[in-house]
Order: structure tokens, then sequence, then C-alpha cells
């Protein structure tokens, strides 16, 4: 057997954490009751494991239990918050909605949506070339028919941190919503949504070692209260927002990620930037600092994100040169044309540099072993590219898996 390949992929999931798992499993095998089900102690059981969880899920962010709505995950708790705020205001005809260039699909075709079918105005702010989203580029949006400004708390690709403080300020000060999709930042940079005035914030459990299909949507209800529709009708479960039997292991598993973030977040951030910059140093030190360019903030970033372009080198060869390494490209690898990342575009990188992009996301795991080995493949894979030439045999784009 081979060794499976090193996991940098932490941006795209990370592996459940043994203890999360250890949490989950007696309400799979034991207190399997539905958390609506009040007439006897199953049910007990599982309504206050889903207390205890919301409450996890709540200290993480610094918001009230009765503030969290479990969903399946970040994805759906972007469509609840947009699409929700925007079926509440359908009264209001013309309405606008903002949100940044660098967005998830999860905010942009929700919005896309609503801007095609439902007669909504959107526009996009642009992000500045580390990919970060000011205020004044916010504030330039603005009209007195912004209903809801989304703007993402830290990239997915770039890992660059946003204002979102003081762009939920602007916006309180407005009038108007202010959603955050917090997808990588939950669990990774602390969240308070007292001190930042955010209305809507998205999380999902598998981006901080909780489990896949479960997240959550922080809804305001202090102080100015959002107002939703809900999407998914049914037996009114989560106070109407979004009805269906709770999963509750899945519920459980999302609570006890969130508190061991809570706990072991800040030495987890501190040990994944050690080791960050370090695989950053090495790969650099490797190619005798030639031709490696940071994408993202140099140092408003998510402590565990890399993402590098290098020159003189096809992205897709790359990609393929790299069957040990369990990394994502800026260069999609399907069999049609790929489309080069929309953030690194958005960022104002050439398309053949955004294709020739590596995004190394380091996890609660990620060992300084680990990241040794993959400075070695990475600098080794870019200089036997860059040696052949960019039309040499190892770094033509027509080339299969099987030729290198
Ligand atoms: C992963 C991710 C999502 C989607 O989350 P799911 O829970 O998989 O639906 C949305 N936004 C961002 C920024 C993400 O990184």
């Amino acid at each position: 057997m081979t060794a499976p390949p090193i996991y940098l992929d932490n941006h795209a999931t990370t592996r459940t954490d043994p203890r999360v798992v250890e949490a989950m499993l007696p309400f799979f095998l034991e207190q399997y009751g539905n958390a609506s089900s009040l007439s006897h102690r199953f049910g007990w059981e599982a309504s206050d494991a889903v207390d205890r969880a919301r409450e996890q899920v709540a200290a993480l962010i610094g918001a009230e239990p009765s503030e969290i709505v479990f969903t399946s995950g970040a994805t759906e708790a972007n469509n609840l918050a947009l699409k929700g705020t925007a079926l509440a205001a359908k009264g209001q005809k013309g309405g606008h909605l903002v949100c940044s260039s660098v967005e998830h699909r999860a905010v942009l075709d929700p919005l896309r949506r609503l801007s095609r079918e439902s007669g909504w105005h959107l526009s996009i702010v642009p992000a500045d070339p580390h990919g970060q989203i000011t205020v004044d580029a916010v504030e330039a949006t603005l009209t007195e028919q912004t209903v809801l400004v989304s703007v993402m708390a830290a990239n997915n690709e770039v890992g660059t941190i946003n204002p979102i403080g003081e762009i939920g300020k602007l916006c309180r000060d407005r009038g108007i919503l202010f959603h955050s999709d917090a997808a990588q930042a939950a669990g990774k940079v602390p969240i308070d949504v007292q001190t930042d005035p955010i209305d809507l914030l998205s999380l999902t459990g598998h981006k901080f070692h909780g489990p896949k299909g479960i997240g959550a949507l922080y809804v305001r209800r202090q102080g100015r209260r959002a107002r939703l529709s809900s999407l998914v009708d049914g037996g009114g479960h989560e106070r109407g927002l979004r009805s269906g039997t709770l999963p509750v292991p899945l519920i459980v598993g999302l609570g006890k990620a969130a508190e061991l973030s809570r706990e072991e977040g800040p030495s987890d951030a501190d040990r994944m930037r050690t080791l960050r910059d370090r695989l950053d140093r090495a790969i650099r030190a490797l190619l005798d600092d030639q031709g490696v360019l940071l994408n993202g903030h140099p140092t408003d970033r998510l402590p565990n994100n890399l993402n590098l372009s290098f020159e003189g080198i096809e992205g897709e060869a790359l990609l393929m040169g790299l069957r040990t390494l369990a990394v994502s490209s800026g260069a999609a690898c399907s069999s049609a044309e790929p489309e080069p990342s929309h953030v690194l575009r958005a960022m104002g990188r050439d398309e053949r540099l955004a294709r020739a992009s590596l995004r190394f996301g380091l996890g609660r795991f990620t060992t300084s072993v680990e990241i040794d080995q993959a400075a070695r493949i990475v600098a080794e894979t870019v200089a036997r590219l860059r040696q052949s030439g960019p039309d040499g045999p190892a770094n033509r784009r027509d080339l299969t898996r099987a030729d290198l």
C-alpha cells in the first residue's frame, strides 16, 4: 500500500476530531430520540443535547443560544440569510443588495438568482490586490435602497481577513443589514457578534474539525432584529426558520467542535501560523527565492492559509505533478478548458499566474514532518517543470497524468 497523500486541503474540509466523533456516537446508538418528542426520556435527552450544543455554538461567536439556527452547512445558512432577507423585504420593490467580488459561490449564486429572477439590483464590491474588501469600497456602493450587504469574514482561497467589524458599523449606521459568511473564519480567528455589529453570520462544522452536513446561521435578535422568511417549511423547527427533524448527532458534533475551537483555537492558530510560515520559507529557499508570489494579504490572513503562484510553469502540469500532496490549485483539473479562480482574477492576477497557483490549508492535525516533506515535493516539482521550459515535455498542458 502506498502512503496516503499529505493532507493540506483544510479549506475544502477538515478531518473530524476524534473527540467530536466520540461525543456524537451515543446519539446514534442509545440516545436516538427525536428532540421534539417531549413526552419521554429519549426526547428529553435529545432535546437537552441540542440545547447544550446551541450554547456551545453561540459561545464561539459571542451570541445568545436563541440566535442560532441549525442548518445543513454554510451553503444553506447563506441561502437562508440572503433569500430569507429578500423574501421578508418583498414589499420593497427595486431593493438593492451588495456583496464582494471574492465571495464563495454559496453567496454569489443566491444573490445572482435574486437579481435575475426577483428584480433585485446587485452591486459587487471590488477587492484590493490582497483580496481585501475595504470599508470605503463598500461605502461607495451603498444607496438609499440598499437592504443588505454580504462580505465574507475570511476568504476560502487566499485567507484574507476582512474588516467585518468596521463594515458592520457602516451598515448599522445606515440601517442596512450586514451578513458575513464566516465558514473559514469561525473557529480559526476570534469572532464576536457583540463587538462587531453583525446581523447574520454563517458557519459550518466541517471547516473546524466538526462533522459534514451541519452548520448554523446566527440571526441577531438583540437590539435591531434581523427579519427573515423561512425557505424550508414544515414542522416549525428552529423558530419556524428551518423545519425538519433536528440531526441530533450532527448538532452534538458541531457543538463539541465549537467548544474545542473556543478552547484550543488560539493555540491551534499559533501552531498553524508557525508551520505555515515554515512552509512558505522552505519553498522559497528551495527555489532560490525565484518567482514565488504570495496571493493574499501579508498579515491580515488566516493562520492556516498559504496561497502561492509560481512563475514560469503551467498550472495543470503543476497539479498533476503533485499527486502525493492533497492541495488545491487555481487551475481546476477538469477536461473542459478550466476557468481560473475568480478570486485570484478579482485580485488582478493574470490568468496564467492564477492557474499556476497552489492553495495550502493547514489543520489541527498537520505536523512539521508533513510540512517539510510538502515543501520539498512542491519545490522539486516546480524546479523540474521550469527546467523543462514552457514547451518542455513535463510542462505541456495536454499531458495526461500517465505521462508524468
Ligand atoms: C466551505 C464554504 C462554504 C460552504 O459550506 P458547506 O457547509 O460545505 O455548505 C461556504 N462559504 C465558504 C467561505 C466556505 O469556505
